[in-house]
């Protein structure tokens, strides 16, 4: 089962929208910890960037 790192929503399979990311353990130096984001989540935390990842240029 997913549990969302910043909310604790859970879902019993990989919904579309969740990701899960590696990032550095901030209580562990150099060590690598797994974070899970549902799509509420990840588009608060990293919708500016996904928002820039999908950008495909001025409408015409
Ligand atoms: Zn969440």
């Amino acid at each position: 089962m997913l549990a969302c790192t910043e909310c604790g929503k859970t879902a019993d399979s990989f919904e579309l929208g969740w990701s899960v990311f590696s990032l550095d353990d901030p209580d562990a130096p150099g060590e690598q910890t797994l974070v899970t984001y549902c799509a509420e989540c990840l588009a608060r935390e990293f919708g500016g960037l996904l928002r820039w990842l999908t950008y495909s240029g001025p409408e015409n």
